[in-house]
């Protein structure tokens, strides 16, 4: 714990989950430290993962996804927030910030002692012809929510989904339950890119069930776009040549933020993320990175990645803060575990894949199964997939990947936990878990795939 007595000036820029995770927990270890968190955008400390669910009518307002207010900040926590401002350049020799308001374009310089970049991920939008249509929404942050949701008028009944990763997915089912039209096109072979061959085809013949035109190994090159600016068609190189929509959704990926750090000097890994070390420190050791701009040791391979996912950024905000507010705690790293929903089937992964776990382990044994999530006898019994991924030689658990109705997350978390511990699948299959004819059959389908990898 950190000398009550040493005040200091941090410098936060980025106001979301790594961010105020690092400012709240600094404010608390040291409550005499002046604590200023810049932020670019209008919103602050939302759930951008709320935002599907939001279109989507579940979530009756975009305030709901507000966690703290800004008063609740500046009062409660004692954090001096600024919105619309945004820090245009790090000097990490001068220890000095660049801050520009943008609601008054005017430019101020802040000195710190300490300062976090917490400035997140953005949205890929390629650079194809037509892209810049005013018709044609990404997801990242609140503002561009607010943006899709305010042009999804009546008149916009096709929307076409360029990517099949979880957001399209989870955006694919929003926009169904609003009785739009939906298409989803996606450049490789399968949707889902990352997980079991299994897991991909369910969740494609689902999207298909639920009306779903879905379009896999379809590479988008461009748009249709008329006087008006607003594009009408989506160009590919394939078949059909052609898709209108009415309003286009490109969730092809995320980027880390990095071009403040790239300014001030700051060393990026091989992944382009910022490169820091176990304590969150930066090549400038007065300058942290937490969140999703920056790139983690994956706890079983060890290798340098880049997992931009909510839990982690909160983590790893924390540790910053405690850091910067003079502790010495480590960043354990991260196994990507992750889960979402789409049209009532939960979809999740921890650890490598199997691409990933031959390349880092040289081998990888794969064992899918199917069976019943609770006892067969149940109403509502559903089939669960379950993927093991383990390595040859050694039997250590090194991936998995799960699809299904019930406890999916609390399964893929104890597939986590294990991985954590280093568990063998041997190991595995020794564990007590729980059972209840409508929770869970009295052999866990987790259990039923240790079994039969143990066996291989
Ligand atoms: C639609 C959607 C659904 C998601 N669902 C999930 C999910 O189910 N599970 C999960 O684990 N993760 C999910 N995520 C990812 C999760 O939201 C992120 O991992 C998390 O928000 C990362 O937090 P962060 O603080 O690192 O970055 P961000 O949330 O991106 O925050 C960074 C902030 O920095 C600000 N900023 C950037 N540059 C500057 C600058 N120069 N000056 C001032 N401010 C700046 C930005 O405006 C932004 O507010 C989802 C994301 C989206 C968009």
């Amino acid at each position: 714990m950190a000398s009550r007595n040493n005040s200091f000036t941090a410098v936060i820029v980025g106001a979301n989950a790594a961010g105020l995770s690092a400012a709240s927990k600094i404010r608390r270890m040291q409550p005499q430290a002046r604590v200023l968190v810049f932020e670019k955008s209008p919103d602050v400390s939302y759930a951008a993962c709320g935002i599907p669910y939001w279109i989507e009518g579940t979530v009756p307002s975009a305030e709901k996804l507000v966690q703290l207010t800004p008063e609740t900040i500046r009062e409660k926590r004692g954090i001096e927030l600024f919105l619309t401002h945004t820090v245009v350049h790090l000097d990490a020799a001068r220890k000095q910030a660049t801050v520009v308001n943008s609601a008054t374009g005017r430019e101020f310089s802040m000195p710190f002692d300490r300062a976090l970049i917490a400035t997140g991920a953005r949205a890929i939008l390629p650079k194809w012809p037509g892209s810049d249509a005013k018709n044609i929404f990404t997801i990242r942050s609140l503002d561009d929510g607010k943006k899709l949701q305010a042009a999804l008028t009546a008149r916009v009944q096709h929307v076409a989904i360029i990517g099949g990763g979880y957001i399209g997915l989870e955006m694919a089912e929003a926009l169904r339950a609003r009785q739009r039209k939906v298409t989803l096109i996606e450049k490789l072979p399968q949707i889902l890119p990352g997980y079991e061959t299994q897991i991909a085809q369910r969740a494609t013949e689902l999207l298909k069930q639920h009306g779903i035109t879905v379009y896999s190994g379809v590479e988008v090159t461009g748009f249709e776009v008329n006087k008006a600016n607003t594009a009408t068609a989506i160009r590919t190189a394939s078949l059909p040549p052609r898709i209108e929509a009415d309003m286009v959704l490109v969730a092809v990926g995320v980027r880390p933020e990095v071009e403040l750090a790239r300014q001030a000097g700051i060393a990026l890994g091989t992944t382009g993320a910022i490169a820091t070390n176990d304590y969150l420190q930066t090549n400038h050791r007065t300058i942290f990175a937490a969140g999703d701009c920056i790139e983690v040791t994956h706890q079983l391979s060890g290798k340098k990645v880049w997992l931009p996912l909510g839990p982690a950024a909160n983590k790893q905000g924390r540790i910053a803060g405690e850091n910067m507010a003079g502790a010495h705690v480590r960043y354990w790293g991260a196994l990507g575990t992750a889960v979402f929903r789409a049209f009532g089937l939960e979809i999740a992964r921890a650890g490598l894949s199997t691409g990933e776990a031959e390349q880092a382990f040289g081998s990888a044994v794969v064992t899918h199964i199917r069976a019943h999530d609770i006892a067969g006898y149940m109403p509502g019994e559903k089939a669960i997939d379950v993927v093991l991924i383990h390595d040859k030689r050694t039997k250590r658990l090194l991936g998995a990947q799960l699809a299904g109705h019930h406890c999916i997350g609390k399964r893929v978390d104890v597939l986590a936990a294990a991985m954590f511990a280093k568990m063998t699948v041997s190991d595995l299959q020794k564990l007590d878990l729980s059972y209840a004819p409508p929770v869970a059959p009295v052999w866990d389908p987790l259990l039923i795939a240790a079994n039969v990898a143990a066996a291989k």
